[in-house]
């Protein structure tokens, strides 16, 4: 058994303070093994983007520790943090969070001018990432000016440009209708599959959530099933 990609333990999450304290998570472990498609399910407020959010280093828990590949996370902070989460993760969510009055080619070689890679090779990669999902005849539009399948395909270039090991998705689908929905699913799984790409996908979409490896089920802040997905 190789160690797992990512490890959860014993993870709290509390909100606010005093009497209004609120406890979103209450105690969640979980081992995310490198190639896996997992989907995290509940209804709304059950705690699942703030999973994502902990699992994803961009918050903290208040409590219990995560590991990425061996690394007690709670060592990394400012830029090695930064820098960590720019070089593993791709980031998919519903809200799409493009730059609208730029262009689509800015908008896809944003993380790379984060993560300081140069102009010339921006460029490059932000291209051909925009081939990969058929978008190269839009890189000079701007990001307002697209369909909401567009958009989504542009986020999702934009989420591979530094290759990612992870891809966290937050209801990558839920601002599109259903046969575009449908294409994005597909690309999601399809850089899964050929990619080796782990997907991490919070959706309360159980069709979505049944095309994965695996599915968790979080309720009030707890993890109440977790178990593969017949094939
Ligand atoms: P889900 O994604 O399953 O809908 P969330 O993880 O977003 O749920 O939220 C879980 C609970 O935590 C909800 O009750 C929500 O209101 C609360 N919550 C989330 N973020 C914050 C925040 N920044 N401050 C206070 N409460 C929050
Ligand atoms: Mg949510």
């Amino acid at each position: 058994m190789t160690a797992p990609l990512i490890s959860v333990t014993d993870v709290h999450k509390s909100y606010g303070r005093g009497a209004n304290r609120f406890d979103a998570l209450r105690g969640v472990s979980l081992d995310i093994r490198a190639g896996e498609s997992v989907a995290i399910v509940g209804k709304s407020g059950s705690g699942k983007s703030t999973l994502m959010h902990l699992l994803a280093l961009l918050d903290q828990p208040t409590s219990g520790r995560i590991d990425l590949e061996g690394t007690d996370t709670r060592t990394l902070r400012g830029r090695a943090l930064n820098r960590t989460r720019n070089r593993t993760f791709g980031f998919v969510f519903q809200q799409f969070f493009l730059t609208s009055g730029t262009t689509v080619l800015d908008n896809v070689m944003l993380p790379m001018k984060i993560a300081g890679v140069g102009r010339r090779e921006r460029k490059r990669r932000g291209l051909a990432a925009l081939a990969q999902l058929e978008l190269d005849d839009k890189a000079r539009n701007k990001a307002l000016d697209l369909s909401g399948g567009q958009k989504q395909r542009t986020v999702i270039a934009r989420a591979l440009v530094n290759n990612p090991r992870v891809i966290f998705a937050d209801e990558p689908t839920g601002n599109l209708d259903t046969a575009t929905g449908a294409v994005v699913e597909d690309i999601l799984f399809g850089l899964n599959r050929e990619h080796g790409i782990t997907l991490i996908v919070v959706t309360h979409d159980e069709d979505l959530a049944a095309r994965c490896d695996r599915r968790i089920l979080i309720r009030d802040g707890l993890i109440v099933a977790d178990e593969a997905v017949a094939a």
